[in-house]
């Protein structure tokens, strides 16, 4: 895999054990990201010996926050003020966040509905712990056209609320998320062409 150096490529490792991530990292992966909290922790623990980035991508619930946001370097699924409250209480140090957005008008998905986005950023000013560093989507499955239209809008709403960095683009849609200016690339399945 290559990549443009200004894009990060995140290993979403959920697939992966720890000996595959080993050997990832040798092949000079140094970011992965885990969705579950109890798998990345015993996968910390694991791999304490080396210097990895660890991002968090998968839903949060706010009785997790607690044992891991200490441990993380990136989360990238802010979706709600209760969320930011768990962090405000929890946080030793100010975490950097991604602020998760639905553009696909999926209910059963998770993030910031557009329309409540410019309200959500306010409401969450007052929280010292949560400093937002751009904005993160999921494509929609099955569905390159309406991928792309996220994407796009992702993009332009980092630009307008002056976010340098944007979280978009997976195994099978990567390419345009990095026409669309992605930052952060979270990718799975396609690192078994690695292994
Ligand atoms: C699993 C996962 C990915 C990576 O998916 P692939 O299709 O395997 O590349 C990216 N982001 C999130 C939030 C995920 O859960």
């Amino acid at each position: 895999m290559n990549f443009n150096e200004s894009v990060t490529v995140i290993c979403a490792s959920k697939y992966f054990d720890t000996t595959q991530m080993r050997k990832l990292y040798q092949k000079q992966i140094f970011h992965f990201g885990e969705n579950r909290v109890q798998d990345m922790l015993k996968k910390m623990d694991e791999l304490a010996d080396l210097a990895i980035t660890w991002h968090f991508i998968g839903h949060l619930q706010t009785n997790k926050v607690k044992e891991m946001i200490n441990r993380i370097d990136y989360l990238h699924t802010l979706d709600r003020i209760s969320l930011a409250e768990s962090i405000q209480k929890y946080a030793y140090q100010s975490v950097k966040c991604f602020v998760q957005v639905n553009l696909t008008e999926e209910d059963q998905k998770s993030g910031i509905n557009p329309n409540n986005l410019t309200q959500f950023l306010l409401d969450i000013r007052k929280y010292d712990k949560i400093e937002v560093i751009g904005f993160m989507t999921i494509g929609k499955d099955n569905d390159l056209s309406a991928t792309e239209d996220a994407f796009r809008m992702l993009d332009s709403l980092a630009s307008q609320n002056n976010l340098a960095f944007r979280s978009m683009g997976m195994t099978n849609d990567y390419e345009i998320a990095i026409k669309h200016h992605a930052t952060h690339l979270r990718i799975g399945r396609k690192f078994l062409e690695m292994l």
